[in-house]
Order: structure tokens, then C-alpha cells, then sequence
């Protein structure tokens, strides 16, 4: 890793862009926009919230994309609906299934941009693991998305469009006629731990976290929704504030000297300031727990020393640690540590009272796993100058 790699955001969300027939996708509009838009194409603007409603239950409740379907609507309203507006998600451009189960969607977004959206079925619960940008603006030393640059942000349609396209691929649209709440849900959580980082999209993460946790749609708890940050400081507090889901902390080290070479984004804000903004978040509580992410890197962080400095420096804060055994990918500069050293770390930490679970990979024959999501492109690329390793 290079010492200049950018720490700040360097571009912003692309302005949706009208596709070339003129249709606006109504996937990702909140639901004054999706109002807004319905009355600007002609529906009277005394039926905008009843027709709004309406919509935006096919579309979340039902999963229906095609006007046609919309079987409570007049048939020349459909026309009209037709006529301005599609409903629809990113195109799934494959998927790989791990001999764990695990789903891996390359997925295509406007621009023929590429992200990864991760499916984990586990026994009591399915999570989606959503990406928030293409590439990253950030350059985490560990991370194999860090070494593919930012592309451009996710619109928030882009980013719901990844939960509807998993429901597709899982079929969990409900039967016609039958009580979606009555469904089991194999899409139950959501972490925003794909490629990007969620903070530097703020507006769209949160647009489409509010879609969905709408009770009348994907209708997901906001504490079924966990965002990953590598902290991005001036935004930890308005991810309670306006989004109120669960928070995830990329931690990783526990000197400034370290975490600056793992996590660059402490030399803009360090340890201390991003502690502080943790203490001062708004929905901490022993039920609302921070979790603290800590990659597990051989000879580099894992000391017994590295657990009785994490545990002082969060001291105060309700807190889970969550180990990540590193997981390799072509030309990483780290090591995972040993099974012996990450549970001997993880002991350390469980008898000074938090839960210290150490995450199991997953998906990790697809490279689908925590930090291993590139799009297939850049991978492509870089395969093409293997010879080199480590030179990013
Ligand atoms: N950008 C956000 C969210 C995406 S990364 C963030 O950094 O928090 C999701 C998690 O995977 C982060 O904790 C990240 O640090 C971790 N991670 C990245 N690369 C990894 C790797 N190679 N092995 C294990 N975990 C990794
Ligand atoms: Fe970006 Fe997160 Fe990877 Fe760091 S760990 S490069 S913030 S995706």
C-alpha cells in the first residue's frame, strides 16, 4: 500500500441518470419521490398517496415489476404507468454457489459497472451481504476491494435492487393471495459489508435501508440491518440518527502506528477520536452493542497484548468483538493467524465480559468472503499481472 492512497471521498453518487428510452425506474425512490413522480406523469394529484401505496406495495410486498401485473389498477392507468416508468433491479451476470451454500451474485449496474452481492444461509437466519460502491475510495491493506479504485457510488436503487434481485434468485415472493408475514424468510439480515464503504454514500445507503425496513414491503427490523464502517467519523452519529440500524466498527488494531498501516483511514481520524464518537453514539445501550470487527492477521495485530489493549481502549463501550480470520486472496501481503492464537485472543476478551464470537468464513472457495469481493473485471486484470505480487 502506497502512503498517499486516498483517504477521502473523491466523488459523489451519480445523478440518476434517465435511461435512453425516458422511463425513470421507480426502484429506490422513497416513498415522497415515488408520489412526486407518480402525479408529475399524470396521476391526479388528489390519488398521488393511495396510488403511491399501491405501487410501492407491488413492488416491495410482491416483488411485481411489470405494470401489467398490477392487478388493482385500472388498465389504462397501468398504460400510463407504463408508458414513463419501469421497475427495475440490476441484472445478476452470474452466480456461483459455495459447497457451504453460500450465494455469490456478480451483479451488472448502469454504466456496465460490476459489484458482488453475498447470500449466507445460516440455520436460524439468511443475511445479504449488500455493496454500497463500486470499488472503494479507501485502500485498507487487507482488504481486496481496497485494491480496486472508487468507480462510482450506488444509487439507492442499485443498492435495494440487490435485496430484491436475492429475493428473485431465492424465490421468496409470496404467493399471490397468500400473507407475506406468514412466509419463511431466508433473507432475514442485512450487513452493509460489501464492496465500499457505506459512510461515503451516506444518503443512498440510507434511502435504501429506509425501503427495506418499511413494514409494508421488505418490511426487514432495523436491527436485522447491520452497516460496517471503517469509520468515517463526522457520520457515525447519523447512522442512528437517520438510519437506526446496528453498527459495525472495522477496528483492527489497537496502536495508531498499526491501525494506520491497516485501516488508513486512522490517519485522518484516529483511535482516540473515533472512540470518543462511540461513546457519544446516540442509540449505545447493552441491548444495541457496537460490534467491533478485529481481522485476525498473523504476527501483525493477534498478540496477547493487542486483546488486553482492545479491551481497555473499549472499555465503557457495550460491545461485541467479532475475529475475523483473515482470508487470503491472490497476492496479499498478511498471513491468517493460527486457530490456536485467534482463540486464544478471543479468551482474552470473552473473560474480561464481552462476547468475542469468532466469525466462521464463508463462501470462501467462491472468494466470496469478507474481503475478498473484487468485480470480476479488475480481477481479470489483475490476474493478467500475477507475476507481481503484492504490487498493489
Ligand atoms: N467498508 C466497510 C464495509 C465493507 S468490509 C468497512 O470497511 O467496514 C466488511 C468487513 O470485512 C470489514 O470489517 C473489513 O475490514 C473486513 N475485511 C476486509 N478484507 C478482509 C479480509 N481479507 N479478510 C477478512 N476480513 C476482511
Ligand atoms: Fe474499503 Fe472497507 Fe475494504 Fe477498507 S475494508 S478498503 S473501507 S471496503
Amino acid at each position: 500500500m502506497t502512503a498517499t492512497a486516498p483517504i477521502t471521498q473523491d466523488v459523489l453518487t451519480l445523478p440518476r441518470k434517465p435511461p435512453q428510452d425516458g422511463k425513470m425506474n421507480l426502484v429506490g425512490l422513497t416513498r415522497p419521490a415515488l408520489q412526486e413522480a407518480l402525479v408529475a406523469a399524470g396521476t391526479p394529484e388528489r390519488q398521488g398517496k393511495m396510488r403511491m401505496n399501491q405501487v410501492w406495495q407491488w413492488i416491495y410486498q410482491k416483488g411485481v415489476r411489470d405494470f401489467d401485473l398490477m392487478t388493482n389498477l385500472a388498465k389504462p392507468y397501468r398504460t400510463l404507468l407504463a408508458e414513463n416508468f419501469v421497475v427495475e433491479v440490476p441484472e445478476i451476470v452470474s452466480k456461483q454457489v459455495s459447497d457451504d451454500g453460500t450465494r455469490k451474485y456478480l451483479v451488472r449496474i448502469a454504466g456496465g459497472h460490476e459489484v458482488e452481492t453475498v447470500y449466507i444461509p445460516e440455520e436460524d437466519r439468511g443475511t445479504l451481504c449488500v455493496s454500497s460502491q463500486v470499488g472503494c475510495t479507501l485502500s485498507c491493506s487487507f482488504c481486496h476491494t481496497g485494491t480496486q479504485k472508487l468507480v462510482r457510488n450506488l444509487t439507492p436503487g442499485e443498492i435495494v435492487g440487490q435485496i430484491l434481485l436475492a429475493r428473485d434468485d431465492l424465490g421468496e415472493w409470496p404467493e399471490p393471495g397468500r400473507n407475506p408475514k406468514d412466509e419463511t424468510r431466508l433473507l432475514s439480515n442485512i450487513v452493509l459489508m460489501g464492496m465500499g464503504e457505506p459512510l461515503y454514500n451516506f444518503e443512498a445507503v440510507r434511502d435504501a435501508m429506509k425501503i427495506a425496513m418499511d413494514p409494508e414491503g421488505i418490511s426487514l427490523s432495523r436491527r436485522r440491518i447491520t452497516l460496517s464502517t471503517s469509520g468515517v467519523v463526522p457520520e457515525i452519529a447519523r447512522t442512528a440518527e437517520e438510519i437506526g440500524c446496528m453498527l459495525a466498527i472495522s477496528f483492527h488494531a489497537t496502536t495508531d502506528e498499526v491501525r494506520d498501516r491497516l485501516v488508513p483511514i486512522n490517519k485522518k481520524w484516529n483511535i482516540a477520536e473515533l472512540l470518543d464518537s462511540l461513546r457519544a453514539y446516540p442509540k449505545l445501550s447493552n441491548s444495541e452493542r457496537i460490534t467491533f470487527e478485529y481481522v485476525m492477521l498473523q504476527g501483525v495485530n493477534d498478540s496477547d497484548e493487542d486483546a488486553r489493549r482492545l479491551i481497555k481502549l473499549i472499555e465503557g463501550i457495550p460491545a461485541k468483538i467479532n475475529l475475523i480470520p483473515f482470508n487470503e486472496w491472490p497476492g496479499a501481503p498478511y498471513k491468517r493467524s493460527s486457530n490456536n492464537r485467534i482463540r486464544a485472543f478471543a479468551d482474552i476478551i470473552y473473560k474480561a465480559g464481552y462476547a468475542s464470537p469468532i466469525r466462521t468464513p464463508r463462501g470462501e472457495d467462491i472468494m466470496a468472503a469478507c474481503g475478498q469481493l473484487k468485480s470480476a473485471s479488475e480481477r481479470a486484470r489483475n490476474a493478467r499481472r500475477a507475476e507481481k505480487p503484492a504490487a498493489e
